[in-house]
């Protein structure tokens, strides 16, 4: 068991009011620890300590506030596979999964920000008239709210290029899996952090969130999650006009033309196209959940695809051969069946799961977790509920087109507007139709390979701003021109 605390002003401690919520390991259903319930009060806390602290951090030399980044990472590196453990038990990941991508890419986040941070260097501008240097100054106090997916990995990649921009920070991680966060926090003195520039409050988003978000120290959020939350998260951030970043849901397409599925490129294509939709439990918000199909491809790649679905291991997420974890919670394992349940009413055909997977299925130390069979259904309209709403759970629908007109057009017919991948072996098309994409990115032939300088976000319902590299850095800084006459 986890007894996690709060982390505020360099010390570890309760609620003020001494309420607590439990955590699940969704796998085997089993309480694995509490954490805080926090209250207004305690995010008044925070957020003071934060506001108190950051005079002093953001005047510090960028090596300065590097140093102690770079220690957060060492650490986590020790513990690399203690760091896993958790975020496995909490979330239901295969563990495989957790050490390789989440823990990996968590101490990548902090050291990348730190090194990025050194190279940031004042902008100038000359002309005939005048010289114009642009400083960027840290904003103030940053709330850094992440979702329950991938925890510590989207936890890291606020945090990160916050504090090393020279902002104090408030982070909120998810309830539904707060576990690595306070581990973190129990390393944030040992890494050379100054007493209130990095707090952690657990709690719920309705109250600590909210509360969060519409605290008068706060100057800017960054929030990861649902689009409705990201809407009521905007509406609480407008009276007292903070800056806001969301990074939001998608519906994204996957666009397998029939070049793709030739003999020698097939296998590639089932490969990467079975990771974009399954990776997580297909709960990562760049997963593909529409898998576009060019009608000439139909008869060779959807059985194909079918197989390769079968195919995948479900089961305990610490066994090294399971491809497909549980769904982080048993009420989220209810809102995948109910999508494919409504997907059923509307006439969906179910190629293959379609169901969670029952407990004579199981081994005998997950019998009561939250395991849904990957699912692949056809047969449904491009327009239809399924196919216009974020299911974020181990199913897709796959639908025909016939050209790249067609694709893109479907494509292109949600609110969302996260990402996409094409899959095709014509270069000049992959050009031709990534440039028509309403997303804001689009994978050619590979899905989730990236660059951490590159911009990465959503348009439209998936979000507003973008994260990566300097994008991420100016989010937190207020630029500042100071012109000299020449
Ligand atoms: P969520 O919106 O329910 O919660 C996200 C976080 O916001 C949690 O920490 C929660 O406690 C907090 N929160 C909830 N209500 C709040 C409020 N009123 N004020 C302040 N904070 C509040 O999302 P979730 O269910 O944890 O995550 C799944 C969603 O996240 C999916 O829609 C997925 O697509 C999205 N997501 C997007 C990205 C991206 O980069 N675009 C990445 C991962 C997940």
């Amino acid at each position: 068991m986890i007894h996690a605390s709060n982390f505020i002003n360099g010390t570890l401690c309760a609620a003020h009011s001494g309420d607590m919520l439990e955590v699940i390991n969704p796998a085997t259903g089993e309480v694995m620890g509490t954490i805080p319930d926090s209250a207004p009060a305690d995010i008044d806390r925070a957020a003071t300590a934060a506001s108190n602290a950051f005079a002093m951090w953001s005047a510090l030399a960028p090596a300065q506030r590097a140093a102690p980044l770079h220690k957060l990472a060492d650490l986590i590196q020790r513990d690399a596979k203690d760091f896993a453990r958790v975020e496995c038990d909490n979330t239901g990941k295969p563990l495989e999964l957790a050490l390789g991508v989440d823990i990996a890419r968590a101490i990548s986040n902090l050291r990348f920000f730190a090194d990025a941070i050194a190279h940031n260097d004042t902008e100038k501008f000359q002309n005939e008239t005048c010289v114009s240097n642009v400083h960027r100054r840290a904003l103030g106090v940053a709330a850094c709210i992440s979702p329950w997916n991938l925890p510590l990995y989207l936890l890291t990649w606020k945090i990160a290029p916050a504090l090393a921009a020279g902002c104090a920070v408030v982070a909120k991680p998810s309830e539904v899996t707060p576990l690595t966060a306070h581990m973190l926090a129990q390393r944030v003195r040992e890494a050379g952090f100054p007493s209130g520039v990095l707090n952690i409050i657990h709690g719920r988003g309705h109250t600590a969130g909210a509360a969060l978000v519409s605290h008068p120290r706060v100057a800017c959020i960054t929030f990861t999650g649902g689009t409705v939350t990201g809407q009521s998260i905007a509406s609480a951030a407008a009276p007292t006009l903070k800056r806001v970043a969301l990074e939001l849901g998608g519906k994204n397409p996957a666009i397998i033309f029939a070049d793709a599925t030739t003999s020698d490129q097939l296998n590639a294509t089932l490969d990467g196209v079975i990771r974009s939709i399954f990776t997580n439990q297909g709960q990562v918000c760049h997963c593909s959940s529409r898998i576009l199909i060019q009608r000439a491809a139909w008869d060779t790649f959807v059985p194909a695809l079918v197989k390769r679905a079968q195919a995948l291991r479900v089961g305990d997420p610490l066994d090294a051969s399971t491809h497909i974890g549980s769904l982080v919670s048993q009420q989220h394992l209810q809102k995948v069946t109910n999508a494919v349940e409504l997907a059923v009413s509307e006439g969906a055909r179910i190629l293959c799961g379609g169901a969670r997977v029952g407990a004579d299925e199981l081994p005998q130390r997950v019998r009561a977790g939250a395991f849904f069979a990957p699912t692949l259904l056809d047969n449904l309209a491009p327009t239809c509920r399924t196919n216009q709403e974020e299911i974020f759970g181990p199913v897709a629908t796959l639908i025909p087109f016939d050209d790249e007109a067609a694709a893109i057009q479907i494509a292109n017919g949600t609110q969302f507007g996260l990402s996409a991948s094409v899959w095709t072996a014509d270069s000049a098309r992959a050009d031709r139709v990534s440039t028509k994409l309403d997303c804001g990115t689009v994978w050619i032939n590979s899905w989730m390979v990236r660059d951490l300088r590159a911009p990465i976000g959503g348009m439209r319902a998936s979000g507003l701003g973008r994260e990566g590299g300097n994008e991420a850095l100016r989010f937190f800084a207020e630029p500042v021109t100071v012109v000299h006459n020449k």
